[in-house]
């Protein structure tokens, strides 16, 4: 009996790299494995996805009746409500820009997550530290480093410090804890992350833009969908890039819409760039009515979804995953060969 696995390997945008396996079953006992590794151009890669998916769909098949494999069983996140799409909206620095940007998205409805260096509020250009409290009510405040400098170029001891200060100050100003984090000018690396570890914060945003919907794995190197508008205005008087970049980010607006599986759309940006020319505030709020009150997106600051995200990993399952207990204060959402089940708080259910 000859059994076929083929295995995706790797994917890129041009090249898709496939192990082709053939098991070839001999009445000794014995087993003779050919691998392949093949690299194919994109053209092939829809075709070859189609015969992996024929092909396991024709290993399920030919499994006797009674035997329940269970260890395929996918147990998947659902977002809050059961909803397959999510959106988070993050800004930087705390520009008195803010103010317009916060009253916008009240207008909408959205939530945001907003980033300070609390060094630099009650300065020029900045907000006040007596309004943060109020201002962001209902958002998230988040650190962004006391004074915004390239943490990669600091010390051990002052990243440390960078991160605790601001955080200090802003749970001050708050009146809340502050968990999250956006890495001023989006610098990092092996040391920084290491250092932020055991300051209490659980999460920290790059400007890596990764142009899709896939929740980040690492929280202290999470990647955004994108930069808000692409890199549209990057470039001073480039208008016909930012045409490209500006169409580029309403494309990705739109697949997020039309999304059909489990989708994280994660923009980031400053309020102050809105400022700059080229009506670029009409252009945030055709962005905010696109994307704001719809039943099948979950609005939520950053911290709240991570929450989310670690109930859900905290979930635990019985051997033949039947049962599944929630242990967190946070009503779970998940879907179980493509039923969809929610797992109160505290509470357990049962998979049928
Ligand atoms: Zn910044």
């Amino acid at each position: 009996m000859f059994h076929f696995l083929l295995d995706v390997i790797s994917n890129d945008d041009n090249y898709i790299a496939i192990i082709c396996e053939i098991r070839a079953h001999y009445k000794a006992g014995i087993t003779k494995n050919i691998q392949r590794l093949t690299k194919i151009n994109s053209h092939m890669k829809n075709v070859i996805l189609f015969m992996v998916f024929a092909l396991s769909l024709n290993n399920l098949a030919a499994q006797p009746a009674g035997v329940t494999a269970t260890s395929s069983i996918k147990i998947e996140m659902l977002f809050p409500e059961g909803k397959s799409k999510a959106l988070i909206l993050s800004f930087d620095d705390g520009t008195t820009a803010d103010r317009r940007l916060v009253n916008l998205m009240n207008d909408y409805g959205l939530k945001g997550t907003f980033h300070l260096n609390s060094n630099k509020l009650d300065t020029k250009g900045y907000l006040t530290k007596g309004e943060v409290k109020s201002l962001f009510q209902g958002h998230e405040v988040s650190v962004h480093s006391a004074n915004h400098p390239a943490l990669t170029a600091l010390s051990k001891i002052d990243i440390i410090y960078e991160v605790v200060e601001d955080r200090k100050e802003l749970e001050r100003l708050t009146g809340n804890l502050v968990r999250g984090m956006a890495y001023p000018f989006g610098n990092y690396n092996d040391l920084v992350v290491d250092a932020i570890k055991g300051t209490g914060i659980e999460y920290a945003r790059t400007v890596k833009d990764t142009y899709n919907f896939m929740i980040p794995e690492d929280f202290l190197r999470w990647d955004p969908s994108i930069h808000q508008f692409g890199k549209a205005y990057f470039t001073p008087n480039d208008s016909l890039n930012d045409k490209k970049e500006l169409a580029t980010f309403f494309k990705l607006v739109d697949d997020f819409l039309k999304s059909n599986s489990l989708a994280l759309f994660d923009v980031w940006g400053h309020s102050w760039e809105n400022d700059g020319a080229g009506d670029r505030w009409t252009k945030m709020e055709d962005f905010f009515k696109m994307v704001s009150k719809r039943n099948d997106i979950h609005y939520t600051t950053q911290i709240d979804l991570v929450d989310y995200m670690n109930a859900f990993k905290n979930l635990k399952i019985s051997v033949d995953k039947s049962i599944i207990s929630n242990i967190s204060s946070l009503d779970v959402y998940i879907k179980v060969e493509n039923r969809s089940y929610k797992i109160q708080a505290g509470g357990q259910a049962s998979i049928k």
